[in-house]
């Protein structure tokens, strides 16, 4: 089905997300089968938060990191993905105490023997604040010819003011890495508006944009492309239903929208899938070839 196969590149899926619950029982052997996948039940974005939690937990050594990116990788190959920029939450190693360095040593070796290529978006969390935020984006920084192509923030956006980010984000400018923060998922299009100024690339969700439609117009002047997760936003209560999701009106918009998986193993969800559900949204396969395509042409690897 077209729908398939032009999904081909993954532009926002975090590497502690995709873990799936046979995974997690490797991982901790004190696990069942039936605890892991309880770990991924809940109905609100605090909900999502505390299940992504639980999986990070799960990531103890660097030889657990390199055993998550190859099942990742894999997976993405295996769906027909050839190309993937894919989220490492650096700023939860630094929290949980781990070497940095060990672990991006191994996620280094995984990509290297990936069946497709990887880029990597270095992300921080927004409830941490702006100091962990600098010292992340100097060592990304340090790192940026390694395969890490972009700097994020994640996590709870209403946590902390989006200025308090200035530092890091200025840093991991001038390092050449582009700025890719989740902005307007579950708060508002003030939000979008803050991490522009700040000189976001692409912008993580997005979708309360929507509403604004002089952001609207300054996201597709700047050809800013909003990475969307639909399934995502509804298993989270970042959006009612499918039904209400804005994609429409973001792609009747103009705006650069491509479709994304997330948190794939959280979520029970594909980039192949995406495109199926946005097909039952309404859109054309020409329109679908659209989205695909804006992927690859906002996609900041090589
Ligand atoms: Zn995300």
């Amino acid at each position: 089905m077209a729908t398939v196969i032009c999904a081909d590149t993954e532009l926002h899926v975090h590497l502690e997300g995709s873990l799936e619950p046979e995974l997690l029982c490797r991982l901790d052997s004190s696990l069942t089968i039936a605890e892991a996948r309880a770990l991924y039940r809940f109905d609100t974005f605090a909900g999502f938060i505390e299940a992504f939690k639980a999986a990070v937990r799960r990531l103890q050594t660097p030889e657990h990191y390199a055993m998550a990116a190859d099942s990742l990788f894999s997976s993405l190959a295996a769906q027909g993905v050839r190309y993937a920029e894919v989220i490492f939450s650096a700023g939860v190693v630094e929290w949980k105490g781990q070497s940095l360095d060990e672990v991006w040593a191994a996620l280094r070796t995984a990509s290297d023997r990936a069946p497709l290529t990887v880029r990597w978006n270095v992300d921080v969390v927004r409830q941490f604040g702006g100091a962990p935020a600098e010292r992340v984006a100097a060592w990304a920084a340090a790192h940026g010819g390694e395969g890490i192509v972009s700097f994020g923030i994640g996590g709870d956006e209403t946590a902390r003011p989006a200025e308090e980010f200035a530092r890091a984000v200025a840093a991991a400018r001038e390092a050449g890495l582009k700025f890719t923060p989740h902005a307007g998922e579950t708060s508002t299009a003030e939000n979008v508006w803050a991490m522009v100024r700040m000189g976001a690339d692409r912008i993580g969700h997005g979708i309360r944009a929507v509403g604004d439609l002089v952001l609207l117009a300054e996201l597709r002047e700047r050809g800013i492309a909003l990475e969307i997760c639909p399934t995502s936003n509804v298993r989270t209560g970042a959006v009612p239903s499918l039904a209400e999701h804005p994609l429409r009106a973001l792609f009747d918009a103009g705006v650069l929208v491509t479709l994304n998986s997330d948190d794939p193993a959280i979520f029970e969800c594909s980039l192949g899938g995406e495109f199926a559900l946005a097909r039952e949204m309404g859109f054309s396969g020409a329109e679908l070839e659209r989205i695909a395509e804006n992927a690859r042409r906002c996609a900041f690897g090589v």
